[in-house]
Order: C-alpha cells, then sequence, then structure tokens
C-alpha cells in the first residue's frame, strides 16, 4: 500500500557558474529568476488536489541558496499556502558554502528548513579549483560551524571521490575533515565524466570514470568501511545517515517509489502509477505556464513487468532490499547471488551486501525472464 503522503520537489535551475563536472539542468542568466518564481506558483495550482498532504520537500537545483529572502520568503508561502505538510516534514535546501551567513541561516530556520545539504564536494583546494568550485574547504568548514549555530541539527554534506590526481590518501583526508564537522548525513559520489560538461570534454572519456574498475572498487570499499567505522549506516549506494532517523525522507521516496510532485524545469513526478517530467528549458517552463499551460514534456506507465524490474532496480540501490515476496518463484537466483556474496536474505528481505552494491544495477537482470 502506497502512503498518501507524498515529497514535494522544487528545482531552482539557476547556478551563478556551471561547474565543470555537472551535468544538472541549470542556467547562470539569474534575470530569468522572477518569472521562474511566478511559473512554479502557477504549475503548482496544477497539482494541489493530487498530491494535498506531503512529509518531505526538498528545495535542489541548481543552487536554491541563490534564491535572496525576496524570492525564498514568497517561495515557501506558496507552497505552504496550496499543499499541506506534515508538522514533522523534512525541509531540505541544497545550499552552496560560499552563499551561507549567520543572517542567512537563520531566515532558513524561521521558514521551517530543517535540513541543510552543503555541497563541499572537498576539502582538498587544489581538487575545489579543479571542480570550479567557488567556495575553500575553511569556507565550508565555517558554513557548517554557522549552520549549527543557527541551530540545524540536520545537515548533509555532498562529496566527491575518484577525482583526477587523487589517492585513496587524500580522499581520506577529506573524510576526516568532514568528519570533524559530525554531520548527520553524507553523499559520497564518484567523478562521473558526464557528456557534455567541460571535464568530460577534457577527458575524452565521456560517461566514465578516470579509474579502472580495481580502482573504483577501491575507492567505494574504502568509503563504506571507513564510514560504517565511524557509525554511519551506508543505507544506499552513494547516502550514509548516521542512524536510521538521519535517512533523507524525501529521496526515500524515490528509491521505494512513493508518491511525489516535481516542480520547476526538468522536474518528475510520480503519483503512484504514472511518472511524468517537465521541459527542461527554463524558458519553455515559464512560457508554458504563463500561457495556463502544464510544462508536462512527457510521461509514462509501466507494464506490470517493467514495474516489478524498477522496483528490484530501485530496491537493491538500497541497503534495506527487496520484499522477498517480490521475488517468489526466483528461489534459485537468489540462492546463486547469495552464494556470490552479492545478497544476504534477512527479514524477509534480499539484502545487498556492499559487495553487491558494486553490481546494483546488473542484480534486477539476474530476476528478469
Ligand atoms: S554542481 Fe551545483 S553549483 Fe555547480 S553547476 Fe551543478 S548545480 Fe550548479
Amino acid at each position: 500500500m502506497n502512503s498518501p503522503l507524498s515529497g514535494l520537489y522544487v528545482h531552482v535551475p539557476f547556478c551563478r557558474t556551471k561547474c565543470p563536472y555537472c551535468d544538472f539542468y541549470s542556467v547562470t542568466d539569474l534575470g530569468l529568476m522572477d518569472t521562474w518564481l511566478k511559473a512554479v506558483a502557477a504549475e503548482v495550482q496544477f497539482y494541489r488536489n493530487d498530491f494535498p498532504v506531503c512529509d518531505s520537500l526538498y528545495l535542489g537545483g541548481g543552487t536554491p541558496s541563490l534564491l535572496d529572502e525576496d524570492r525564498l520568503g514568497p517561495l515557501m508561502e506558496v507552497l505552504q499556502g496550496e499543499i499541506k505538510f506534515t508538522p514533522d516534514a523534512e525541509v531540505t535546501l541544497e545550499a552552496n558554502p560560499d552563499d551561507l551567513t549567520p543572517a542567512r541561516l537563520s531566515f532558513y530556520r524561521g521558514l521551517g528548513v530543517n535540513r541543510l545539504s552543503l555541497g563541499v564536494q572537498s576539502f582538498d583546494e587544489s581538487e575545489l579549483r579543479l571542480l570550479g568550485r567557488r567556495h575553500t574547504a575553511r569556507q565550508a568548514e565555517e558554513a557548517v560551524a554557522m549552520a549549527r549555530q543557527a541551530g540545524f541539527a540536520n545537515l548533509s554534506l555532498d562529496l566527491m571521490y575518484a577525482l583526477p590526481g587523487q589517492t585513496l590518501a587524500g580522499w581520506e583526508r577529506t573524510l576526516q575533515i568532514a568528519l570533524a564537522c559530525r554531520p548527520e548525513h553524507l553523499s559520497c559520489y564518484q567523478l562521473t565524466l558526464e557528456p557534455g560538461t567541460a571535464l568530460g570534454r577534457k577527458y575524452g572519456q565521456a560517461g566514465k570514470t578516470l579509474f579502472n574498475e580495481d580502482a573504483e572498487r577501491e575507492f567505494f570499499l574504502f568509503t563504506s568501511g571507513y564510514l560504517e567505522g565511524e557509525g554511519y549506516l551506508h543505507y544506499e549506494i552513494s547516502n550514509f545517515a548516521r542512524g536510521e532517523s538521519r535517512v533523507c525522507r524525501h529521496n526515500l521516496k524515490y528509491w521505494r517509489r512513493r508518491r511525489y510532485l516535481g516542480l520547476g524545469p526538468g522536474a518528475h513526478s510520480f503519483d503512484g502509477r504514472r511518472r511524468w517530467w517537465n521541459h527542461r528549458s527554463v524558458v519553455r517552463y515559464c512560457e508554458l505556464l504563463t500561457a495556463g499551460k502544464p510544462p508536462m514534456a512527457g510521461s509514462e506507465l509501466l507494464t506490470p513487468e517493467q514495474v516489478r524490474l524498477e522496483r528490484l532496480l530501485l530496491g537493491f540501490r538500497m541497503r534495506d532490499g527487496v520484499e522477498l515476496e517480490s521475488l517468489a518463484g526466483r528461489e534459485e537466483d537468489l540462492a546463486n547471488l547469495a552464494s556470490r556474496g552479492w545478497l544476504r536474505v534477512e527479514g524477509g528481505r534480499a539484502r545487498p551486501t556492499i559487495q553487491g552494491f558494486l553490481v546494483a544495477d546488473r542484480l534486477p537482470l539476474c530476476f528478469s525472464d
């Protein structure tokens, strides 16, 4: 049974500059912000009855911390006016460390933001420069300290590994500094050279990483072992939480196929059956909404078999895995994967091991017809 509680995502598609590794949709023309804000306010009207109650709100991007008080205040007012949030709703805002000040952080708290996701990426100055980040390592540490001062008890840091020239020892140094900040949550992503990005062009290996498979494994297993040794739960391939209560509630909705509404250019939504997505271009998105039309670019309704495979694909990304019921009749395949050390059966679920995380994308294929 799908929970009636939904998640709300708002895509803030603006960045001051474009980082050379990033392929998220964002534009650097900040002059479009007011039109975008009006468009989001118009878009939520289309869906307010279909997603009446949410227990998570995620302001992602792009760079939501680029929104000043005169824009973020009205945005939250519109969202909270149209959608009912549970009293314990998780409200996350993604922020770049160099945008934060004590006043800005207090403002966020006043708006009900109770979780900050900081785009730190590295605590090494040369790596930060290579990644085109505008902040220094010191600024990231200061941002954490300011957030604590402002009363944030739920902080997540985004970090990247397998960077050009990076060693395991260098990555360990970044993790050490991150852990000294005592974040409640960490997202650790491997750098992938995305097509169309400056780094992808520079290294000419779009879609790949800079390291061979053995080195990638080493980084991944080191990260998992190191953070689990420090008391973090490796609950999803790239995500770690200091205990169950710090797992990101909003992101769980994607992995567990719960209902979510996405507003903004390129945002995806799912009502429990159908998934749809918006036009990526800010200009097109705004044009459609200004003309009173929904900004949908496409939608899909999966077949029962596709739904089954998608459940496995998403489920095997998480330590929780999938219910054994969804693998009924596939006991032999299950035993085979368990004997290879990729899955273990526990508490009525098939759960991927850390080794299983390394092949998570391939696991569902072992249960396809
Ligand atoms: S990494 Fe973040 S700040 Fe950099 S371009 Fe991408 S969305 Fe913008």
